[in-house]
């Protein structure tokens, strides 16, 4: 394990100890990249379809300092959600169990739990801030006829893509618990072993 995993590879020893497998799996970059351009052909179609059906025209944002201060706001809401999701079935503190940070590496902010968590906990979480802020936004904003709402969700639609492969390859893999990744798109995943005695 290497040194940005410090802590986890603590408990995947624990883990191993009490007897359960440990697999890593990550996203590779390439793949992620190749279905965030899938996706942003997609939204695009999408943008241009809903604002000629609702609007007759197609919208776009002209100020770029809102349209940084919302992106700076979706992104805080995008990993509190996380939180939240991870969180909901289940009264657990955050402080102690939940990390916020922003990689440099990367340059991405992040929201990781820091315990094993049950395979259904991590799927709510992955999913909460594109349930919220990409599909709940995208109903709100045709209820309502947001242009602003409308991009916002479809901005949050990207930015769930990493989410989105990451709950696919849990649902996947179907782990007993799952482990967030602190620095790749991945997860180390742990199973329970049934050995016949
Ligand atoms: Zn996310």
């Amino acid at each position: 394990m290497g040194k940005n995993e410090i802590g986890i590879s603590w408990t995947i020893k624990g883990f191993e100890n009490r007897g359960f497998k440990v697999e890593k799996y990550n996203i590779p970059i390439s793949t992620i990249n190749i279905v965030a351009g899938t996706l942003t052909i997609l939204s695009i179609i999408v943008w241009i379809t809903v604002c000629r059906l609702l609007w007759g025209h197609v919208f776009f944002p002209t100020s770029l300092i809102s349209a940084t201060i919302y992106v700076a706001i979706m992104i805080v809401l995008h990993e509190l959600l996380h939180a939240i999701g991870f969180t909901i079935r289940r009264r657990i503190k955050w402080k102690g169990s939940i990390k916020f940070g922003f990689n440099l590496n990367r340059l991405f902010c992040y929201c990781i739990y820091l315990k094993p968590l049950p395979l259904i906990d991590y799927l709510i979480g992955a999913l909460f801030p594109f349930a919220v802020l990409g599909i709940g936004l995208f109903v709100i904003s045709i209820i309502i006829g947001s242009k602003l709402l409308l991009l916002a969700s479809i901005c949050n639609f990207l930015a769930c893509t990493g989410d989105l492969m990451l709950f696919h390859l849990a649902v996947k893999k179907y782990p007993s618990l799952i482990l967030e990744h602190p620095t790749d798109v991945g997860f180390i995943a742990l199973y329970e072993q049934h050995v016949d005695q």
